[in-house]
């Protein structure tokens, strides 16, 4: 097959829609016939140098990063629009090594203190993480962030740090994109969206062509282990769409923490009624994870997604709505509350709370949120019916906390359904609780139990079984709320096996030709976040420009 012109990959979608075709179909039999084969078949409907799978952070670096070098590229994106999680991220870019930035601030830094920082045996998030991909991060921090500004994201004037492991100030915070309508939410702390926007403005402007509503299925690679990969499967409106990649393609899916089974890999405990922060504007498919292994990719790093350090999984502060992260708030006027539905009472003082188990029994003092707490949420709680995963968590609390509080606990502020609950006495109120993930009813009886021996803590002023220190209020004072406290996941600090140049390496650790990966769906590195991810998502793109994708 020739080389791809953008001519080419600007093929209009009428036309290289095939029609009828079932998602996954072409590609086995693309594994049988083998590449000329399939070109003799006209298999390809479209075709780029570069394809990302994944619009989001990762993605649209590396498409930039591609174009900069003369690769033509095709994004394709499952979501409604571009962003993924970058979007309604807090836009709190880390990247250091010596940036013009650091040095407006008099801030000291090089490409070796980055590195040196980041493989600290006494950190969690660079214990465990690959040296080889620390080392490429290291060097190429200071040129992605000068990258990220000649493609026009703007960033506020301040730095902030040390945070994570880096131990000079290397985190700066993007300026919010200033069309609302093309943000996700317009809360003042979720700026992220001024960095994918600017990024998605000129990747179109160099000639990216972003194909929405276009979700992977498979990849597709000469057989199924050996050769190289070739293209990918998408499905659109429910008929496939078969794409090539001449020169690489990224998996930039964003991570696997929306995949139940997948991320059991990681770990065993995190069941189905774990939510994941950042939806559900997108998911953290572990679409790409999975596609990559079929054709003989391989898992990296993958202590990195236990690590105790609480990256993976935080505690919500916005209770009574699914999806209530620490910092995400979905605020009434967001583009999508349809489906967020609710955002939630922000808890300002733990003490207003007490947080039961599904079977409606304090497990943990609730004005801690160290690892401790999470372990405690997830135990096993002695239920046949639930072995693993600690359940549905609610906050229960009286008329008096909302008082406190200042709270007005009716919808959009909170989900009645199935996520918020209130009844005059307790019993009633555990009785009302009905959840997807609630397995069964809540012991009306142990709820009341609960609530008395609590407060009788607080008559004592010592939590005997918890150490909650000081307890200070009762529930005592109807109505009696329940509100959706889950912990919430976050990032996936695991995923794909690539070396420096982010090429996808399978199980005997040979580069798989012509797949790459970069972000949270790439292995070996557990720093928090958009830094690693954009600059990887830049090394993709460029080294699938220069090298074809070959070893
Ligand atoms: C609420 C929140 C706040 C955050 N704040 C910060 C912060 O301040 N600083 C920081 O450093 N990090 C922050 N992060 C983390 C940061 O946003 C992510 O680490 C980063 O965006 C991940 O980039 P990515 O490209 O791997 O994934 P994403 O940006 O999520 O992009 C992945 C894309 O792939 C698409 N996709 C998935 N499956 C398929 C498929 N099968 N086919 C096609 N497309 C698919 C998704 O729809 C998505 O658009 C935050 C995250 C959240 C959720």
């Amino acid at each position: 097959m020739g080389r791809s012109t953008r001519k080419e990959a600007g093929v209009s979608r009428r036309a290289f829609i095939r029609r009828g075709a079932t998602a996954g179909v072409g590609a086995t039999a693309l594994a049988g016939v083998g590449a000329r084969g399939a070109e003799a078949q006209n298999f390809w409907d479209v075709s780029a140098d570069f394809v990302t799978i994944g619009a989001g952070t990762a993605g649209l670096a590396a498409a930039v990063s591609a174009l900069d070098h003369g690769a033509s590229v095709i994004m394709l994106e499952e979501n409604v629009d571009i962003g993924g999680h970058g979007m309604c991220s807090g836009g709190n870019v880390h990247l250091g090594g010596g940036t013009s930035n650091q040095r407006k601030h008099g801030v000291e830094d090089s490409a070796e203190q980055v590195y040196r920082d980041w493989v600290r045996h006494d950190h969690m998030q660079s214990r465990y993480s690959d040296r080889d991909l620390v080392r490429a991060f290291a060097d190429e921090n200071a040129p992605t962030f000068e990258f990220l500004i000649e493609n026009g994201v703007q960033f506020q004037d301040h730095l902030v740090g040390p945070t994570g492991a880096s131990q000079v100030r290397r985190q700066q915070r993007t300026v919010q994109w200033p069309v609302a309508s093309e943000r996700v939410t317009h809360h003042e702390t979720r700026v992220g969206s001024g960095l994918v926007r600017a990024l998605e403005k000129s990747a179109r402007a160099k000639g990216a062509q972003v194909l929405l509503r276009h979700k992977m299925t498979s990849i597709v690679r000469e057989s199924p282990s050996a050769g190289r990969v070739l293209g990918v499967t998408a499905v659109h409106d429910g008929r496939t769409v078969n794409v090539r990649a001449l020169k690489g393609l990224l998996v930039a899916t964003g991570g696997s923490t929306s995949n139940v089974n997948l991320r059991r890999t990681f770990d065993p405990r995190l069941t189905e009624e774990y939510q994941v922060a950042g939806e559900p504007w997108s998911r953290q498919s572990g679409d790409g994870e999975l596609a990559a292994m079929a054709v003989g990719a391989s898992l990296w790093g993958t202590a990195n997604q236990t690590v105790e350090a609480g990256i993976a999984i935080s505690k919500t502060r916005h209770i009574g709505c699914q999806w209530g992260y620490s910092s995400l708030i979905w605020q009434p006027n967001a583009r999508i509350f349809d489906l967020a539905r609710a955002s939630g009472l922000t808890v300002t003082d733990w003490q207003d709370v007490i947080l039961v188990n599904q079977l409606g029994r304090r497990f943990w003092s609730e004005t801690d949120a160290r690892y401790d707490f999470f372990a405690a949420a997830m135990a096993d709680i002695g239920d046949e019916s639930k072995r693993n995963g600690g359940g549905a968590i609610w906050a229960v609390f009286d008329h008096d906390a909302v008082e406190r509080e200042g709270w007005d606990p009716q919808p959009p502020n909170v989900d009645p359904d199935g996520f918020f609950f209130s009844a005059d006495t307790i019993a009633e109120l555990a009785a009302a609780i009905a959840n997807p993930f609630q397995a069964k009813p809540m012991p009306a009886a142990a709820l009341e139990e609960t609530v008395a021996r609590y407060n009788q803590f607080v008559d004592a002023g010592e939590d005997a079984d918890f150490g909650k220190p000081n307890p200070r209020y009762k529930v005592q004072t109807p109505p009696f709320y329940a509100a959706w406290s889950t912990p919430i996941l976050h990032d996936s600090l695991t995923g794909l096996r690539t070396n420096p140049r982010a090429q996808v390496v399978d199980i005997h650790g040979d580069v798989i030709p012509g797949l790459y990966c970069a972000g949270e769906s790439q292995g070996g590195f557990a720093q928090h976040g958009l830094g690693r991810c954009l600059v990887f998502g830049r090394i993709a793109g460029r080294d699938a420009a220069v090298n074809g994708g070959n070893a």
